[in-house]
C-alpha cells in the first residue's frame, strides 16, 4: 500500500498480513511436497501454563496458523499452580518425542517459573522460538538454523521490500534478547553498519537521523518522532502497547508518513510475520531432525 501524504516521499505501509499469507503459502507448499513424498507433516507442541485469556488466544492463533500450512500441533495446558519441575518434566517428554519437531512455551509464565530455565530446558534442536542460549550463540557465530522469530520476520520484511542492507546505516532501538540484540546481529551479518541503542543512549534522535534503516523495539508509545527520520528511511516499528484501548507502536506513525520510504504499522505489521517465522522455524527444525 503506497500512501503519499504531506511529505515528499511516497511511504509504503507494510501489509504484514498479506506478506505473512504469501510466506505461509510457500511454507504450505513445502509441507505438502514432504507429505506427498510419504513423510509425516511437521508438528509443533505448544505449552501453556495457567489460563491467562490473552495467552490462550495467542496459542490458539499459533495452532490455527499451523493448521493453515498443514502442520500438526499439539496443545499442552498445565494448571497455573504447576511447579517449575512439572514444566521441565513435560519439556523432557516433548524433547524425547520423535513426533514433535518444534516446542513453544507461551510467555509470560506464572511467578516461580523461570523463563530462562524453561528456555534452556527446551531441546535446542526443537527450539521453535529460537531463544535457546545455544541457538543465540550460533547466531553470534553465524551458524544459527533457528533464530528468534521477530528478528527473522523483520529481515523478511526488509528483503521482500527490496531494502538494501549492504553498507546501509541501521539503527536498532532496544536491546532485548528476543528482538533488539538478534536483529542487530542479523543486520550486521548482512553487511549493514549497525548502531544498537537503548535507554542510556545519548542523542538518540541524532543517531536515528543517520539511519537508512530504523528498527524501534522499545514498547514506548510514539517515542520516535518525525524529525528523527531520514527522508527515505525504512522504518520498522516492532512496538505494540495498549493505550486507551488501542494498540500503539513505538513510532509516531501519522507524522512519519511522507518521510519514510517503508513503514510498518503496529497492527498487521510485524506481528503476523512473527507467527509466520515460528512456522518456518518448525519446518527448519523438522528438516534438520529428519534429514529431509
Ligand atoms: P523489552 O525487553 O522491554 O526491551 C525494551 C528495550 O527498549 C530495552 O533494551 C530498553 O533499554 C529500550 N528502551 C526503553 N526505553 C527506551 C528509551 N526511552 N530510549 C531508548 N531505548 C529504550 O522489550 P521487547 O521484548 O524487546 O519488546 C519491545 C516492544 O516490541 C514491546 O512493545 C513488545 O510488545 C513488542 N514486541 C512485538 C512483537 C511482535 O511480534 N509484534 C514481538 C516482540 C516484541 P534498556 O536495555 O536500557 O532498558
Amino acid at each position: 500500500m503506497t500512501q503519499p501524504k504531506g511529505g515528499a516521499v511516497d511511504t509504503v505501509v507494510l501489509d504484514g498480513l498479506a506478506l505473512a499469507k504469501t510466506i505461509r503459502s510457500e511454507i504450505a507448499d513445502e509441507v505438502q511436497s514432504l507429505v506427498d513424498a510419504g513423510h509425516r507433516p511437521p508438528c509443533l507442541a505448544v505449552v501453556l501454563v495457567g489460563d491467562d485469556p490473552a495467552s490462550r488466544s495467542y496459542i490458539k492463533g499459533k495452532q490455527r496458523a499451523c493448521a493453515r500450512v498443514n502442520m500438526t500441533s499439539v496443545e499442552h495446558i498445565l494448571p497455573g499452580d504447576t511447579s517449575e519441575e512439572g514444566v521441565l518434566k513435560l519439556l523432557d517428554t516433548l524433547n524425547c518425542d520423535d513426533n514433535v519437531d518444534g516446542i513453544l512455551v507461551q510467555l509470560p509464565l506464572p511467578k516461580g517459573i523461570s523463563a530462562e530455565t524453561v528456555a534452556e530446558a527446551t531441546s535446542p534442536a526443537k527450539d521453535a522460538d529460537g531463544i535457546h542460549p545455544l541457538n543465540s550463540g550460533r547466531l553470534l557465530a553465524g551458524t544459527a538454523e533457528l533464530v528468534a522469530c521477530t528478528p527473522l520476520g523483520i529481515m523478511e520484511v526488509l528483503d521482500r521490500n527490496g531494502v538494501v542492507l549492504e553498507g546501509a546505516n541501521a539503527v536498532v532501538i532496544g536491546r532485548s534478547g528476543i528482538v533488539g540484540k538478534p536483529v542487530s546481529i542479523l543486520l550486521q551479518q548482512r553487511n549493514a553498519t549497525v548502531t544498537l541503542c537503548h535507554s542510556r543512549t545519548r542523542d538518540l534522535a541524532g543517531i536515528c537521523r543517520g539511519a537508512d534503516i530504523l528498527v524501534a523495539a522499545t514498547g514506548r508509545p510514539r517515542m520516535v518522532k518525525a524529525d528523527w527520520i531520514k527522508p527515505g528511511a525504512a522504518v520498522i516499528d516492532v512496538g505494540v502497547t495498549e493505550v486507551d484501548g488501542q494498540l500503539v507502536g513505538d513510532v509516531d506513525f501519522d507524522a512519519i508518513m511522507g518521510i519514510a520510504s517503508l513503514l510498518t504499522p503496529s497492527r498487521r505489521g510485524i506481528g503476523p510475520m512473527t507467527i509466520t517465522m515460528l512456522l518456518r522455524n518448525t519446518l527448519v527444525a523438522y528438516r534438520a531432525r529428519n534429514a529431509v
